[in-house]
């Protein structure tokens, strides 16, 4: 898609490929892949260079206990796929993501967060990072923020701008404690976004001051 341009750092894909990054991180970076092409075919490379290092190494001959297991794993990932049992209603839903959403967007329970935005929490990683979708409104906008830790947003559909520019579907955004920024919609339609969330976010605006202490109740 040629509208993508902001991507994952080549560490970031390169941590992927070796499954070394946490549950949330993932997500992110395999919606992101599947929107583009580029990332794709890094990923791709590096997945080769990864199998050429393994074999490499001096392989031990796995036992037959093991070896059955794996095939059973196969055979139920197989008939998973072939059932369509994890398909959702809406297709636009990227693959990574049937797992926790197997209804389509409009048919999630949305839980309201403001006038402009509401959530939905699909799960939480090993490090507690929240893994939530975000709808906005269209010319919607959330409060000035900061982040006391990382957040990473993958556009799922529509686009919203902030201070540094305007972003669209598949785009891969990392921010850290140094950006203050104030997102908004587009007015086209509304934007939905994958959004990991390493602690809770810092509001700095007359209403964000009084709004943080619930941020970080719903966070506990
Ligand atoms: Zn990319």
């Amino acid at each position: 898609m040629d509208t993508i341009k902001n991507h994952p750092t080549d560490e970031l894909l390169a941590s992927y490929s070796a499954a070394s990054l946490p549950l949330s991180q993932a997500l992110c970076i395999s919606v992101h892949v599947e929107h583009c092409d580029e990332c794709a075919e890094k990923l791709r490379r590096l997945n080769q260079v990864g199998s050429e290092l393994m074999h490499q190494l001096k392989p031990s001959p796995p036992s037959s206990g093991l070896k059955d297991k794996l095939l059973d794993q196969l055979d139920t990932i197989t008939g998973d796929a072939e059932t369509g049992r994890h398909r959702p209603d809406n297709t636009s839903v990227p693959r990574c993501l049937h797992q926790f959403i197997k209804t389509g967007y409009e048919k999630i329970s949305w839980k309201r967060i403001s006038r402009d935005i509401q959530s939905y929490e699909l799960c939480r990683d090993q490090n507690n990072a929240k893994v939530e979708l975000l709808r906005i409104r269209p010319g919607g906008t959330s409060s000035t923020h900061t982040h006391m830790g990382d957040e990473y947003t993958v556009i799922l559909e529509g686009s919203f701008s902030d201070e540094a520019g305007l972003y669209h579907k598949g785009d891969f955004l990392l921010r850290d404690a140094s950006h203050r920024h104030t997102p908004v919609a587009t007015l086209d339609k509304d934007c939905i976004c994958l959004a990991v969330t390493e602690a809770p976010i810092q509001l700095t605006g007359f209403f964000g001051r009084l709004l943080n202490p619930f941020i970080r109740r719903s966070y506990a």
